[in-house]
């Protein structure tokens, strides 16, 4: 959960505009009015689609209340929307039964940017892409890899799931839906370019990436190898302020004495781990 402000004062909620504006990079862009006062306040959630199931309804619940306090502009979902094996496809009832009948608190009714997780690629991943969706509840928007430009922030979405080796070379008994995502090496490398220089261009006060995976985290998946090699030289060499992301079932903020970004973990929407802590000795 995050709260930015310019002023250190918060004025009456803004309307929220959401459009689609033409981008000369690879990367979709979007646009999210600011409060009057420039400052914005959001929420992220991660790893929650459970049909309310293992204390999903009762963080949606929170969500609400706090949501309510802090006068959200939006709602980030940081991946793992859909339990266990995403969406079958856009007919799929969980997408009601996780999404739109359990986050029904006033104040959640506000856009949603949502990245997909490992357990998002294991169902119909363009199910989770599709406009169907957005036509069954306009808050839903997903895509691999957007950026969000918010006045005094810029928010930089990227896929992470098709870094991991893992899903490739030992997929246990998962089927992951890789399309849109082949061949890798070609998706990863134009992924990192975008990513890269949309960065260069920012201007905003505030540069905050989020993925699905972790890149600093002492939970139980730990720190994600392929994002620490890849992924963050890029983010450190355009002074990114915050990386955030889900995957630990849990809350964290990491910060080192030799990275200027803070390192956010917010994977508690449901089946949040008590006493999951991997040894990690940075
Ligand atoms: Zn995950």
């Amino acid at each position: 959960m995050a709260s930015l402000t310019k002023n250190c004062c918060r004025l009456f909620m803004a309307s929220v505009c959401l459009c689609l504006v033409s981008s000369l990079a690879e990367l979709q862009r979007f646009t999210q009015q600011a409060k009057a006062n420039g400052s914005l306040s959001f929420l992220v959630v991660g790893d929650w689609g459970r049909k309310g199931l293992y204390n999903q309804s009762q963080v949606a619940y929170q969500m609400g209340s706090v949501g309510e306090r802090l006068d959200i502009d939006f709602v980030i979902s940081a991946g793992d929307n859909f339990y266990e094996d995403g969406l079958t496809g856009v007919d799929d009832p969980a997408f009601e039964d996780s999404f739109s009948n359990i986050y029904t608190a006033p104040s959640l009714q506000k856009q949603w940017y949502n990245v997909l997780g490992n357990h998002d690629y294991r169902g119909d991943v363009e199910a989770q892409l599709s406009p169907i969706l957005r036509e069954k509840d306009n808050r839903w928007l997903c895509l691999r890899s957007f950026i969000l430009n918010a006045e005094i922030v810029e928010i930089f979405f990227v896929d992470t799931t098709p870094f991991v080796n893992e899903y490739f070379i030992n997929p246990k008994d998962h089927t992951y839906d890789w399309r849109g995502v082949s061949p890798r090496d070609d998706y990863l490398a134009n992924l990192l370019k975008d990513v890269n220089s949309a960065l260069k261009k920012s201007t905003a006060t505030w540069k905050i990436v989020v993925g699905h995976h972790t890149i600093r985290s002492a939970g139980n998946h730990g720190v994600t190898q392929e994002l620490e090699m890849q992924l963050l030289p890029v983010l450190e060499d355009n002074n990114v302020d915050i990386y955030i992301n889900g995957h630990d079932h849990c809350l964290q903020h990491i910060i080192s004495t030799d990275s200027l970004i803070q390192f956010l973990t917010s994977g508690g929407g449901s089946k949040a781990w008590q006493c999951d802590v991997k040894w990690w000795n940075p």
